[in-house]
Formats: structure tokens, sequence, C-alpha cells
């Protein structure tokens, strides 16, 4: 598996047939799991019963993969699920300028989550502190009855923190940290369980009362780090000095950082779709660590090294779970996690900082140069003549002569479709 490249030229241009039979070859699919792609989004209903409540139908969104990644020296093909034209395009083509050497480097942190009990009620905030500390090894014992298998894989509440929280109109609150290694799930429900069944005894020692026991999306303590390289050759020496200028205005403007790691999410929410991820989660987590500070910033930043190479450096909170949730219950879900090869949480979290990294570095790319909307309204220019009215097949038509008048609107797009209807 290791040796299978990803680099994988004209991967758009083949038919979807050759396309399914490549990523078939590479993650060895069966041909009932490629039968199941190929299904186009069935999904049995006992299956979307068991996922969710008052089930009505499905409603499918398509499935891509992305060739060329190459991370911690490892090729990938990496899934994604969007609504949005040109995102999977864009990383496919990003991927390609960081292959060299190992490629884009990735490391997460072990899986710590915080669960939250806050208290209210307190007497004397820094002796009941104190008294939560002296008690900590019982917090954990209890914490950790709740989930014997996690404490045999080596996971488990690990650490209590304790902090007071200034309020408004309460005065101060007591508030206590769990941190839980919830190795390769996401962790919610295992870190809400474990507070709500500490919160009793917490309440005993502190003589208050537990208002709230449920984890924080803010998941600090989870975090990824990526890095990727993108040489001055590949690029330009102009466009490396525009891209690290670019990434300096952001991380100065919140205006400009929110659509900086919008680019960011793009990538990184496609393949928290594709393998059934709470992207809720992921999104809460990534905007609250951008404005940890206190003022909303970047998640990204690039910069030129000392040979005039373009360096991109990302740390953000990846909650993100190979097991839990609905991950082994959706077919396609697991497909998903087929495809990747991968065996732990850490692993999904590194793939999926390396995939925000490249989706910014070629947002930031088409920006800096001619612009994001050429490359964006080609791909989109399907969507804008369904729109105006067209059937998928003469969708396909209008596109094109969009794309070579170089004039893509919802106005042209009626015109065109008039005149083809007219003469047909
Ligand atoms: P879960 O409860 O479905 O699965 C966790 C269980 O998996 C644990 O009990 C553990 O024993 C078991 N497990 C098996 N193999 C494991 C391994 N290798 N590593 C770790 N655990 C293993 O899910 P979860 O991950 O605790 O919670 C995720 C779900 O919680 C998602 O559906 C999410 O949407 C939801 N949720 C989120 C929030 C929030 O983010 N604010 C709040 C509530 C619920």
């Amino acid at each position: 598996m290791g040796e299978k490249s990803s680099r994988i030229q004209d991967f758009h241009k083949m038919s979807f047939e050759e396309k399914l039979k490549i990523v078939k070859e590479f993650s060895n699919l069966s041909d009932e799991e490629v039968n199941l792609l190929k299904s186009m989004g069935s999904l049995d209903r006992k299956i979307a019963e068991t996922m969710v409540e008052n089930v009505v139908g499905v409603m499918p969104l398509p499935f891509s993969v992305a060739p060329n990644f190459r991370i911690n020296g490892r090729d990938y093909l990496i899934p994604m699920v969007i609504e949005e034209a040109s995102v999977v395009a864009a990383a496919s083509n990003a991927a390609r300028f960081m292959r060299d050497g190992n490629g884009i480097i990735s490391i997460a942190t072990d899986s710590i989550m915080i669960g939250q009990i806050y208290i209210y009620g307190v007497k004397n905030i820094s002796f009941a502190s104190q008294i939560i500390y002296e008690n900590k090894d019982e917090i954990l014992k209890l914490a950790n009855e709740t989930d014997k298998y996690l404490v045999n894989i080596g996971g488990g509440a690990k650490d209590v923190e304790v902090r007071a929280i200034d309020t408004r109109n309460y005065g101060k609150v007591l508030c206590v940290h769990l941190l839980v290694d919830v190795k390769d799930a996401m962790g919610a429900n295992t870190v809400n369980t474990m507070a709500e069944k500490v919160a009793p005894f917490i309440e005993k020692l502190t003589e208050g009362r537990a208002i709230l026991r449920i984890l924080s999306n803010l998941a600090d303590r989870r975090i990824v780090r990526t890095r990727a390289i993108v040489k001055k050759e590949m690029l330009g020496e102009e466009a490396v000095e525009l891209i690290a200028m670019a990434s300096e205005i952001a991380a100065s403007d919140p205006y400009r950082a929110a659509t900086h790691n919008k680019g960011i999410m793009n990538g990184v929410i496609a393949v928290a779709l594709a393998t059934g991820q709470d992207h809720r989660a992921i999104e809460a987590g990534a905007h609250s660590y951008a404005a940890r500070t206190g003022r909303y910033t970047t998640l990204s930043f690039w910069e030129k090294d000392r040979e005039g190479n373009l360096v991109g450096t990302l740390e953000m909170p990846l909650a993100v779970g190979i097991v839990g949730g609905s991950i082994k219950v959706h077919p396609i879900t697991k497909i998903a996690l087929k495809i990747l090869n991968i065996s732990t949480a850490k692993q999904l979290a590194e793939i999926m900082g390396a995939v925000g990294l490249a989706q910014n570095f070629a947002a930031l790319r088409a920006l800096t140069t001619e612009g994001i909307q050429k490359g964006h309204m080609r791909l989109h220019a399907k969507n804008i003549a369904v729109m105006a009215g067209a059937s998928y097949e003469e969708a396909e038509k209008i596109a094109e002569i969009m794309v070579n008048e170089k004039n893509i609107s919802f106005y042209r797009a009626k015109e065109i479709l008039e005149d083809m209807r007219k003469k047909s």
C-alpha cells in the first residue's frame, strides 16, 4: 500500500469508470464497495434510522477523491464530500506542489479532550479548588469506571484542572476540567458520560451545584501541526512574496482571516464529511482556537524561508475519530476510511490538517495571481446553467459555451438555453 503512488496525471480528465478503477486498485476495494460507490447514494432505511430520528429520505452529496497527496512520507488518495465546485480540483492541484521528499509533514498530539463541570454556589473558590485537586485520583477513578474499554486500550481520564470563571450576574463559577484521552474516537459521548458521572462527587466536595456537564469543543489539547514547502522554482519568486504578504494581511485583519480560514475548512470539512465526522464540532473548535488570544486570526501562516521557498504552517484542533458516532454505521464512511487505509484517529487528524493546508495554498495562489473567479466559475458554470433552467445534459453544453466565451453568468446561460431550445 505504502509504495503505491497517488500522483496521477490527468485524473480529472478520466471517465467515471476509469477513476473508480484507480481508486479500487489503490485502496483494494471489493466489488461490493465499488458497486456501493457506483450506486450514487443509496442508503438502507434501517441504517438511516439507526443514525438519526424522523427520517423521510436521504440526501446524497458527491463523493470525490483528490489524488497527488503525499503526507508524512506516504501517498494518499483523499476522499472528499462537498457541494462546492472547485474545492476538490484545487486540493488535487495544490498537493502536486507539496510532494517533494516526505511531502506534507503533519503531527497530531494525543487525543486529549476536555470535559467541563461548572459548579455554582461555591462559597470559597480557592479552598474548593484545593479540595478538588486533593481528590484528583478519586475523580479520575470514578470517571474511568464509565468506559472500561477505553481504559484497557490506554485511554481514559488522565488529569483534572480547576478554573474560576467570572460571570456578569452570578459572580464566580467554579469550572472543573477533566482531561480525557479518547484515543480513536471523537470522544464527545465518552467525555460527557464521564462529566455526568463525576459531577455529584464534585458537588459534594465543593458544596456547590453542577449546572453544566459536557465537553468543550475548544479542543486545544488535541492539536494538529502541519507544515508544507513549495519550492520557489515551481511557484515563481513573485508568487512566494505575494502569498506571504497575503498571509500577513489575513493574520492582521479578522475580516480577511475569516475567509482565509474558510479556505482551510473547505478541505478539512470535505474530508470530515466523507469520513463521518461531527463537522460542527470541528468548525466550533477551529474558530474558537483562531480567537483564543482574544483576537480572531488565521489558523495557518505562510512565509519565505532562507532559500526563498514558500513555507506554510497550520495549527488547529481536530477532534476526529475512526470509531464512534456514525462512523462504523454508514457504509460510505467505512469506504472512505478504507481508501485512507489508516488505523488511528491521530492519522486522520494529520491527513485533515494536510488537506486544509493544501486547500489554503490553492486559494492563496489563485487569489494572488489570476484571481479566484476564473478557475472557480469555470467549474461552477454547470451549476449556473442548471439554475437557469437547463437539464443536466443541456448544462454541459451551455457551460462549455460560456467557458469558451469567458462569460459565465446566469443571464448568459438563460440566453444560450433559449437559443438552444428554439433550434431543437
Ligand atoms: P461513541 O459514544 O459512539 O463511541 C465511543 C465509544 O467507542 C467508547 O465508549 C469507546 O469505548 C469505544 N471505542 C471502541 N474502540 C475505541 C478506540 N480505539 N478508541 C476510542 N474509543 C473506542 O462516540 P464518541 O466519539 O464518544 O462521541 C462522538 C459523538 O458524539 C458524535 O456523534 C458527536 O456528534 C456526538 N456529540 C457531540 C457533541 C459536541 O461536539 N458538542 C455533544 C454530544 C454528542
